[in-house]
């Protein structure tokens, strides 16, 4: 089915083909005809599914004739658990946006960064992205209204409920005016979603998307059995024996993570660690210029596992492996997006072998391994 036939304006359809999607992913399909007739949603779907564009363009259609808001007043909001998914999520309706034959502004607030900078820059946004922590202590500053809003989105609700912002939201589900339509996203149906899906939808459609095992498929993986000592060297040996030039790399703390990238960078192998001791304005720099091509490596903790998209990034080494089969599904996943095919590498000591058996059966993929003693580097 194309874009066309889901009801989407033609500006819309033309921006569409501007970025070069082809045609709707299933979430889209399945989403925008129901958020157009301003249904309530409850869209099961990880990262990488396309579930930001599956609301973003029929939100945006939503909004027309209503883009004239008073000061201070926002018409949508969108509810995030991470400053980089708020710039994330902020940039998609931006470029969307950008189309749109009426004035049209849409802006991110999030916590770590000052706050009267977002104050001054919330005159006339009709689309504002948040934390939930940010974005209650604006309200509580008279920085922004609510009383115009017409739509709320909840994106990634699992990993907010998670980060424990449950007072947070409810605290601002009681700042909205109760006639609405809202939008939940969630990568699980948790009893703690279900909870928050009880109190804020009415009717929702169900839309459930399995794509992240499906994703795999396209994610050439390969195990390296290795001792701790040697995980450096084979480190080294793959990013330059393949010259591979972008490479995101996990860690399971940030400690570990500040001290690969300062490794690789004394071996002449441009790094540096995201996580969530870095400052924002650190954060958002590193992520900008490994996205560019710039930066040849990026080693983060989990922190970055959900949520941020890199378009066509190639390869992706869990330097250690995550606790949680869920996790590791994540990580992998930022590659292999987006119908384009890349590579993950998982090392794995003595120590690991039996955790790496639970996750590639929850994964229900059996991964080739290699033992690296008989690789000369
Ligand atoms: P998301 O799950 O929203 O983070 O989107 C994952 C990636 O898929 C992003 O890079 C989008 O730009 C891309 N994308 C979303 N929808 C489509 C589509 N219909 N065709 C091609 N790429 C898409």
């Amino acid at each position: 089915m194309p874009f066309k036939a889901l009801g989407l304006a033609p500006y819309l359809v033309d921006a569409i083909a501007d970025q070069n999607y082809k045609k709707p992913y299933p979430i889209q399909e399945k989403a925008i005809p129901f958020i157009l007739k301003r249904k309530d949603i409850l869209g099961i779907a990880q990262t990488g599914s396309g579930k930001t564009a599956a609301y973003v363009l029929p939100v945006l259609m939503n909004l027309k004739g209503k883009t004239k808001t008073k000061n201070r007043h926002i018409n949508v909001l969108v509810l995030v658990p991470t400053r980089e998914l708020a710039i994330q999520v902020e940039e998609v309706f931006r470029s969307f946006g950008k189309s749109l034959p009426y004035p049209f502004k849409s802006f991110a607030v999030f916590g770590g960064a000052s706050i009267n900078p977002q104050m001054k820059s919330l005159q006339n946004v009709n689309v504002l992205v948040a934390t939930p922590g940010r974005l209650l202590e604006l309200s509580e500053s008279n920085a922004l209204h609510f009383s115009e809003l017409s739509m709320l989105i909840l994106d990634e609700a699992d990993k907010m409920l998670n980060l424990g912002f449950k007072k947070e939201m409810d605290q601002i589900f009681a700042l909205l005016p109760p006639s609405r339509q809202n939008l939940l996203f969630s990568a699980t149906l948790s009893p703690d979603v279900q909870k928050v899906e009880g109190v804020l939808l009415k009717e929702p459609t169900i839309i459930k998307i399995e794509d992240a095992v499906d994703n795999i498929s396209l994610i050439n993986q390969v195990g390296y059995f290795v001792t701790p000592d040697r995980k450096g060297p084979l480190l080294r040996h793959l990013i330059q024996a393949n010259n591979w030039q972008q490479v995101l790399i996990f860690t399971s703390t940030v400690y570990q993570a500040d001290l690969v990238a300062d490794k690789l960078f004394k071996n002449g192998i441009s790094a540096r660690a995201i996580h969530r001791k870095k400052s924002q304005g650190n954060r958002k720099e590193s992520l900008k210029s490994f996205k560019s091509g710039e930066l040849r490596v990026l080693v983060a903790t989990d922190l970055l596992s959900r949520g941020i998209d890199i378009e066509f990034l190639p390869h992706v080494i869990n330097y250690e492996l995550p606790r949680s089969p869920k996790d590791f599904i994540h990580r992998i996943g930022r590659t292999g997006r987006a119908e384009n095919p890349g590579d993950a590498i998982t090392f794995v000591t003595d120590d690991d072998k039996h955790h790496f058996r639970v996750i590639q059966k929850k994964m229900k993929r059996w991964v080739t391994m290699v033992d690296s003693e008989n690789l000369e580097f």
